[in-house]
């Protein structure tokens, strides 16, 4: 595996994805019974779009994706992915690019799956009874967990966690159905940077407008149209040319967010 290029997204931190999951518990039948959600909105004294700078996406939403934001190869040390990039601070006043003031989160349906799928998660095997799993390939089962730092949890406000000890259909329909595809699409995400990490794709270089200069990773054209012609048979054939075209062509959202960073108002809320 060809070691990460010089240059790269410089704002992705793991202590920021750990300050938005400070207080995960796996959900459970008796510890959750009483449990509530809603989420607080413009009224949220510490709103999940404030903390994140990116965000790991799949295949399924990376070109419709690419219309709102930059979207980067990111090495975290381990391995390659690729994220959303929703703002070039860690400045925690400093929120995601395209959260409005009073009405939350423009993207709408359009929002990363990660957006949707918060505060639940799906994450690792849990075997000990009264947790509730989803079940998202056969013979796997995931527990189900929530940031329980989302102050939009309590006993006294919202729709029940759970009905009867199962999941409310409502949280099924809208969070854990988006972390359902994020698990089970995630294999093919896998695939395809593998494949552009080892063809030798990725370069590190600098996104440029104005006077500020981005450190990223991105997908060097002439190295792809230097490709064996089976190698780029097998990319169109795949959908991956569509993809690395699309990542390419959202580099351009990289000066809404410059222009974001050096001043537009911000207000809380999803
Ligand atoms: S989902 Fe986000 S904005 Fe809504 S209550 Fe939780 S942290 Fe606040
Ligand atoms: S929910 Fe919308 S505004 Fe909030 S981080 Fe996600 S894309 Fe940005």
């Amino acid at each position: 595996m060809p070691a990460p290029p010089r240059g790269g997204f410089l704002f992705l931190r793991q202590s920021d994805m750990e300050r938005l999951f400070e207080r995960v518990e796996v959900l459970d039948k008796v510890k959750h019974k009483d449990l509530r959600w809603f989420c607080l909105g413009k009224d949220c004294p510490s709103s999940c779009c404030y903390l994140p700078v990116s965000t790991n996406i799949i295949l399924d939403e990376l070109v419709s994706l690419s219309r709102h934001f930059p979207l980067v190869f990111v090495h975290d040390g381990k391995g390659w992915s690729i994220h959303a990039i929703f703002k070039l601070s860690n400045d925690k006043s400093m929120p995601c690019v395209h959260l409005r003031p009073r009405t939350g989160c423009a993207l709408g349906e359009e929002k990363p799956l990660a957006c949707k799928q918060y505060p639940f998660f799906t994450m690792g095997l849990e075997m000990s009874d009264g947790k509730i799993y989803v079940v998202p390939k056969k013979s796997e089962k995931m527990a189900i967990n929530m940031d329980l730092g989302c102050p939009g949890f309590s006993q006294t406000q919202g729709e029940p966690v759970l009905q009867d000890g199962v999941l409310n259909p409502y949280f099924e329909e809208n969070f854990v159905a988006p972390a359902r595809t994020l698990l089970n699409r995630w294999d093919e995400m896998r695939q395809f940077v593998d494949a552009v990490v080892s063809n030798e794709l990725i370069r590190g270089g600098k996104f440029v407008y104005k006077d500020e200069e981005i450190p990223i990773n991105y997908v060097d054209e002439v190295r792809l149209t230097a490709l064996p012609r089976d190698t780029i048979i097998d990319f169109r054939e795949k959908g991956y040319l569509r993809y690395i075209y699309a990542h390419l062509a959202s580099l351009q959202n990289f000066i809404r967010l410059i222009k974001v960073k050096k001043g537009s108002p911000y207000t809380n809320g999803r």
